[in-house]
């Protein structure tokens, strides 16, 4: 029975990113209500937590307040441990350093909260509601801005020692090659993400005919505003650059791919972000790619999905988060 007395359970759940805070009451079922998205205030970890604190119970009271809810549960971007500290900090929020999350809003709420970081929460969204229903050993794979890994072993998020685990966009893959923008060279956010994709046409348009690809074309004529999904629409149209790009970012997932496989073993990864609108020119190549890269047993034993969840992702991947404590 849940505390609000009726036979649904609920909770409410925070997608805090850099730009945007939203918030919303969230059922067993992924239903969500009471959405509002505001802007995440600028001026210090202070004003985040009493904005989030506020939005929490705006959302909560259409189910008969903060104590009425199962529990809260908010994804953050940062480096966020088992017990919802933030280790070092989320860049994107101003203050968002270096103390518990769970622990700041509990003491405001008077309610258990589970804080995780995102693409730990997206990870347990796919899980609970989308394309990994019925596993319990998941990993997530988003290709954005830069790359966000989300573990789930045994139906509970991963966060490993200081919220270290999945930063797997910073595993070397080519020792002295292109420089990330964490500072080291040859990591796989370098080349498989959007700005190393964005980068990487402007590096090997040199090679093409810009007769034969508008992509070296544009590259050439300054355009520094390509867009990943640009990429895949070139792609479409048989452009050779668009191709040679693809070849990288599907060999560099594959890489990633196979070092999750090989150390959590999971029954899913789960690729996501917005190029994967094209994933029927990127999943088979980089499952062909990842056969090259693990034994055949390995290699069978590990299915490849794409994102179910869209634009509420966040949100009903924190609140399958608080529904699994
Ligand atoms: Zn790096």
């Amino acid at each position: 029975m849940s505390p609000n007395g009726g036979g649904t359970r609920q909770v409410v759940a925070v997608d805090l990113g850099g730009t945007w805070l939203k918030c919303a009451l969230v059922d067993e079922t992924g239903s969500v209500s009471r959405s509002r998205r505001i802007a995440t205030p600028t001026d210090g970890r202070e004003s985040v937590l009493e904005a989030t604190s506020t939005a929490i119970r705006e959302a909560a009271d259409a189910a008969g307040g903060v104590s009425a809810v199962d529990a809260v549960g908010i994804g953050s971007p940062g480096m966020i441990d088992g017990d919802g500290y933030l280790h070092d900090a989320a860049v994107n929020i101003a203050g968002w350093a270096d103390f518990s999350i769970a622990g700041e809003l509990e003491r405001r709420l008077g309610r258990r909260v589970v804080a995780l970081n995102d693409a730990n929460a997206a990870a347990m969204g796919e899980l609970r509601f989308g394309a990994g229903r019925g596993t319990r050993d998941l990993a997530l794979v988003s290709v954005g801005t830069g790359i966000g890994v989300g573990i789930v072993i045994e139906g509970r998020p991963h966060a490993g020692r200081g919220g270290g685990a999945g930063e797997l966009g910073h595993l070397v893959i080519d020792p002295g090659g292109r420089l990330c923008a964490c500072g080291n060279r040859g990591c796989i956010e370098a080349y498989a993400s959007a700005s190393g994709m964005r980068s990487l046409v402007r590096e090997l348009a040199d090679g093409f005919d810009e007769r034969a690809s508008d992509l070296a074309r544009a590259a050439r004529s300054g355009a520094s505003d390509i867009e990943a999904e640009h990429i895949y629409t070139q792609l479409r149209n048989g452009d050779p650059l668009a191709a040679a790009v693809n070849e990288t970012v599907c060999d560099t997932l594959a890489r990633a791919a196979a070092a999750l496989a090989l150390t959590v073993a999971p029954e899913r990864i789960v690729f996501a972000g917005g190029i994967m609108g094209s994933a029927d020119l990127i999943i088979p190549l980089v499952r062909e790619r990842f056969g090259r890269f693990v034994l055949p047993h390995v290699a069978a034993s590990v299915e490849f999905v794409v994102a179910e969840l869209s634009s509420d992702a966040g949100l009903v991947g924190a609140a399958a988060a608080a529904f699994a404590v």
